[in-house]
């Protein structure tokens, strides 16, 4: 029997990250490969960023990605980079278990040779977050603009030239691929909008289901994010089940559920499971109660029924579509359109691929045209081309403000400035602070909120000028992860021989809860263990 072993990368001790080698059988795979927030905003702020003509330079040198050989894309490794790190053999897949940032934000480092498994959902929504940013070479995990290496002024930078995009391939596990969801791998929107101009190419990688000569199987499971999925890989040594990130309190907690129960019938050797809501001891605590998605439509349902005729706004999580999905249909229930920004419009353009149950714009869905906040060809293609017909401007916002419920957040304020509302709501329906600056955040947009006289549901800024999310209407936001309680029953039902606790700030809690009745194994950054 072939050992199976463990090697942590990246991502202990907190939350997202994770970056999990696992060796079996002459295989290899990396479980997720997201981005170091922690890390990251350790160093880093909105206007202090890592070079983009660097390549990996900054990144390994800062720690925001791991010292690994082997594995990285040639192209990014700058002349004054020199890695020292382990070396890593062969990687037959990145399972990738949903398209959070901290989960796949770090893929596009990786050699394209190297495919990604996922769902056809997940495959979806990293194509379409990627069509939406510029030049940023970790976040290019579906197609890869060369960099080559140039002179300026006796230094060497890596520069890309776009027109030629080389593909990754992704296997989508959960079944064969739409054709819609083919076309869309092929497809962007600054390509469609400049056909005339010179010819510029697209080489989309391969897009199948058929992950050959590998025992894994994706399994679906709710999270806050559509498309979310655990593994089930099988070696020689028993199986391994990773959870990705998942919860039993959402709409589609039946998913988590059936999961559970498949992973117990698998007669599990090892689970790796996330931990994302055992908190620090000494971490602040939650200042709002255990809430369901049940909940929080009835509260939202509740605050619009009171409100009729006045300007609002709804704020939830960016990619959190189920929530968009239930604030569409509270909307249509108080005779409002729900009003979105063009970046989830082409979002859900791309999620429709996968699903056709999926909304688009249309009559009850509008998208928000704000010319004057425009930049971006996504953008131009869905609001001039593909959506033409859905759109609404401020001065229709501004002529029946009741009529609409905006999708806005924090970042689309500036839009306030062309409605002028004088009066309103502001639902936040999202997560709250987790650090200063996103504290400092919250305050600017409690000063926005102040400006235009909209009284806020969800969190409030406090006499100290810090936010606080108590909501005296209820709760209006439902965590994506399951609490410390419903893991601790997640693995007494799986009841793995071993278990590995990652996406958390707290691994020791899995120790003092399960040390006793099986092994526990707490990864340090490129150690290998045996499982
Ligand atoms: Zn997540």
């Amino acid at each position: 029997m072939d050992d199976l072993r463990l090697t942590a990368l990246d991502g202990m001790n907190t939350i997202g990250g994770s970056k999990l080698l696992l060796e079996f059988d002459g295989h290899g795979v990396l479980l997720d490969f997201g981005m170091n927030f922690a890390r990251t905003n350790r160093y880093y702020e909105e206007y202090l960023r890592p070079r983009t003509t660097t390549g990996l330079l900054d990144h390994v040198i800062m720690g925001t990605v791991p010292d690994v050989r082997g594995l990285y894309r040639d192209d990014l490794m700058h002349p004054d980079l020199h890695l020292t790190g382990p070396e890593i053999d062969a990687v037959d897949a990145v399972l990738l278990s949903h398209g959070h940032l901290d989960h796949s934000g770090d893929i596009g480092f990786i050699k394209p040779g190297v495919p990604v498994a996922t769902s056809a959902m997940t495959a979806a929504i990293v194509k379409a977050s990627q069509d939406c940013v510029r030049n940023e070479p970790g976040r290019e995990p579906v197609y890869i603009a060369r960099r080559r290496v140039e002179d300026l002024r006796g230094a060497k930078v890596l520069r890309s030239r776009r027109e030629d995009l080389v593909g990754r391939d992704y296997f989508t596990l959960d079944g064969a691929p739409s054709d819609d969801l083919r076309r869309f791998w092929g497809f962007l929107p600054s390509f469609e909008l400049s056909k005339r101009s010179r010819a510029a190419q697209l080489i989309p990688g391969q897009l199948d289901h058929d992950l050959k000569g590998l025992d894994c199987e994706l399994v679906p499971v709710d999270h806050s994010i559509k498309g979310a999925a655990a593994f089930l890989i099988g070696t020689s040594t028993g199986s391994v089940v990773y959870t990705g990130d998942l919860r039993m309190h959402g709409l589609g907690g039946a998913a988590t559920r059936d999961f559970v129960s498949r992973a117990r019938s698998e007669d599990t050797h090892a689970l790796v499971i996330e931990g994302t809501r055992v908190r620090r001891s000494d971490g602040q605590e939650s200042s709002r109660p255990d809430a369901t998605e049940k909940e929080v439509r009835d509260v939202a349902d509740a605050i619009l029924a009171g409100i009729v005729g006045e300007f609002a706004i709804a704020d939830f999580g960016p990619r959190n579509v189920e929530r968009l999905e239930i604030f569409l249909d509270l909307s249509r229930r108080a005779h409002r359109s729900l009003v979105v920004t063009p970046k989830d419009a082409y979002l859900l353009h791309a999620m429709h691929t996968v699903d056709q149950a999926m909304p688009l714009p249309g009559d009850d869905m509008r998208v928000y045209d704000s010319p004057k906040g425009s930049t971006d060809r996504y953008e131009e293609w869905i609001v001039e081309h593909r959506y033409a017909d859905s759109l609404v401007t401020p001065s229709e916002v501004v002529r029946s403000p009741g009529d609409y419920l905006l999708s806005f957040s924090f970042f689309d304020m500036k839009h306030l400035i062309d409605i002028r509302p004088g009066g309103g709501h502001y639902i936040y329906s999202s997560s709250e602070a987790h650090n200063e600056e996103q504290e400092i955040d919250f305050r600017r947009l409690g000063e926005w909120l102040k400006r235009f006289a909209i009284e806020s549901h969800g969190f409030e800024i406090d006499a100290d000028g810090r936010p606080s999310f108590a909501s005296e209407d209820g709760p209006l936001h439902a965590s994506g992860h399951a609490s410390p309680e419903e893991l601790a029953k997640i693995v007494r039902e799986v009841d793995p021989d071993v278990l590995v606790p990652v996406h958390t700030e707290n691994p020791k809690w899995f120790e003092d809860t399960f040390g006793g009745e099986r092994k526990v194994v707490l990864p340090k950054q490129y150690e290998t263990v045996v499982l």
